[in-house]
C-alpha cells in the first residue's frame, strides 16, 4: 500500500482530548496509521508542512451543490418570486448533463474550501452528481429529494423514484458516494410520502434527511393544518430517529429542542442561507448543544447562499450564536470545530472527522504563513480569518485530490467553462411570465 508522511505540521487532531501537536502523520493506503510528534517510518512519499496547519476535512451536512448552475441567478427578489419566477422556470430546463457540470462545479468549489465530504438532496440528475463526486474522489451522501404537494398523491410513484436513485447510487460501487433518502420538507411532501420514504430508508439501512423548521411560515402553515408543530409532527409519524437529519431546525420552540434530546435526531445549521432568504430565525445551536442534541453544519445550494464554503459557515455560526444570547462565550470555537467535523462524521457513521490512527485519510492542509493567518495564537480560532486561498493541498480517502494548488483529477477550466454554458442554457430568458 501506498505511504505519504505529512511532516512537521500544526495538526488540529480533532482527537478524544481535541490535542493541537506539532508532528508528523503517516498515511497508508486510504487510512492514517500514525500520528505522533516525530515518525521515522520511510514512505513512499514525504511532505513537508514545517509551514503548514492540517485539520481533518470539513463535513458539509447539507446542500443542493448543482445549484452552483444558479449562483446569482435572480439577485435580490423576495423569496416568493425569485422561486416562481426564476429558480423553478430554470430547474425545469435541467438536464442531467447540467447537473453533472453543475455538481462538479460545485464539488471543485467545496475541495478548495476545505470541504472532503457532502450531503446532498436534488431533484434530478441523481446519478450524474455520483458519477461527478466518483470522478473527483470526494465523499457525497446522494439522494433525491421527494417531493408530492401537501395532497396525498402518487405516493408510491415517488417512492419508486426514492428506490431508483438508491439504486443508481449502489450500481457506482464507489468506497466514497453512498445513497441516502430525502423528503423536501412538511409543507412539499405529505404525510404518507414522508411515513413511507422513512420506512424505505429503515429497510434499506439508510439515513433520512429531509429541511425541517427553515421558516415561520412553515411551522404556522403546519399549526393550522395538523394542529402540531414540525418535530412534534415528524415524531408522531415516526420520521424524528436518531437516523434522520433535519436541515436547519431554527424557528423551533423549547419543547422541540427537548424533543429533539429525547429522540435523537441530527441538526443540519446553515446559516448563511437562512440569513440570505430572509427567514428571521437564528437557529438556536447554543440551546441544542446545552441539551446534548447533535448538530452539524451546511451551506445548503450556492443559490440561497452563494457559496459552498464550510469556513463562512464556521464563522458565522460563531457569531450569530454570540450575537444572538449577547453572550461570547456561550459557544466555544472548539464547539464549532466539533459540528463542521466529528457531529457530521459521527451522524453519517464515517470514519472521519479526526486526525487519529484507523480514521480515514480526509486531510486539509493550509498554508499558515498567510497574511490572514499570521500569527497563531490558537489554531481553533482560525475559523474567523481562513479562507479558501489559504487551502493549497487536500487528502480524501489517502488520495491527493489537490496537490500544491492543482487538482488531480479533472481539469478545472474545462469543468467551469461546461457549468457557464448550461447555466447559460437553463436561465436564458427564463422570466417565468
Ligand atoms: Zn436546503
Amino acid at each position: 500500500m501506498e505511504t505519504i508522511l505529512l511532516k512537521n505540521g500544526l495538526i488540529l487532531t480533532q482527537n478524544k482530548n481535541r490535542e493541537i501537536l506539532k508532528g508528523d502523520i503517516l498515511i497508508e493506503g486510504n487510512k492514517i496509521k500514525e500520528v505522533g510528534k516525530e515518525i521515522n517510518e520511510k514512505a513512499d512519499e514525504i511532505f513537508e508542512c514545517n509551514d503548514k496547519l492540517i485539520f481533518p476535512g470539513l463535513i458539509n451536512a447539507h446542500t443542493h451543490v448543482a445549484m452552483s448552475l444558479f449562483r446569482g441567478y435572480g439577485e435580490g427578489l423576495p423569496l416568493h418570486k425569485w422561486l416562481t419566477k426564476k429558480i423553478w422556470p430554470a430547474e425545469r430546463r435541467l438536464t442531467k448533463e447540467a447537473v453533472y457540470w453543475g455538481s462538479m462545479l460545485g464539488m471543485l468549489e467545496m475541495i478548495k474550501s476545505g470541504t472532503t465530504c457532502f450531503n446532498d438532496m436534488y431533484l434530478v440528475g441523481i446519478k450524474e452528481m455520483g458519477e461527478a463526486a466518483k470522478k473527483l474522489g470526494i465523499r457525497g451522501f446522494i439522494s433525491e429529494g421527494l417531493f408530492n404537494g401537501v395532497e396525498e398523491k402518487s405516493v408510491e410513484e415517488h417512492i419508486k423514484k426514492g428506490i431508483r436513485s438508491i439504486k443508481e447510487i449502489k450500481e457506482l460501487k464507489s468506497e466514497l458516494v453512498k445513497p441516502i433518502v430525502s423528503c423536501h420538507s412538511v409543507y412539499s411532501s405529505s404525510e404518507e410520502l414522508i411515513r413511507k420514504a422513512k420506512e424505505l430508508a429503515d429497510k434499506e439501512g439508510l439515513l433520512f434527511h429531509m429541511h425541517a423548521s427553515e421558516t415561520r411560515k412553515e411551522v404556522f402553515d403546519l399549526m393550522k393544518s395538523k394542529g402540531k408543530r414540525v418535530y412534534e409532527y415528524l415524531q408522531e409519524i415516526g420520521a424524528f430517529d436518531r437516523n434522520t437529519l433535519l436541515a436547519h431546525g431554527a424557528w423551533v420552540s423549547k419543547r422541540e429542542i427537548l424533543l429533539a434530546k429525547r429522540y435523537g435526531p441530527t441538526i443540519a445549521h446553515c446559516p448563511i442561507s437562512s440569513l440570505k432568504l430572509a427567514t428571521g430565525g437564528i437557529g438556536p445551536v447554543a440551546e441544542y448543544l446545552q441539551e446534548g442534541v447533535n448538530v452539524t453544519l451546511g451551506t445548503d445550494g450556492p443559490a440561497s447562499n452563494n457559496s459552498l464554503n464550510m469556513m463562512e459557515t464556521m464563522k458565522m455560526t460563531a457569531l450569530l450564536q454570540k450575537h444572538k444570547y449577547w453572550n461570547p462565550t456561550i459557544i466555544k470555537e472548539q464547539d464549532i470545530w466539533d459540528m463542521a467535523t466529528l457531529n457530521s462524521a459521527g451522524f453519517f457513521g464515517i470514519e472521519s472527522g479526526s486526525i487519529e490512527t484507523e480514521k480515514n485519510a480526509d486531510i486539509v492542509i493550509a498554508d499558515r504563513k498567510n497574511a490572514n493567518l499570521v500569527p497563531m495564537h490558537d489554531p481553533r480560532s482560525v475559523i474567523y480569518n481562513i479562507n479558501a486561498g489559504n487551502i493549497r493541498n487536500v487528502i480524501i480517502n489517502g488520495e491527493w485530490v489537490l496537490k500544491n494548488g492543482e487538482f488531480k483529477k479533472v481539469i478545472p477550466t474545462e469543468v467551469v467553462e461546461k457549468t457557464e454554458e448550461f447555466s447559460k442554457k437553463i436561465t436564458e430568458n427564463t422570466d417565468g411570465t
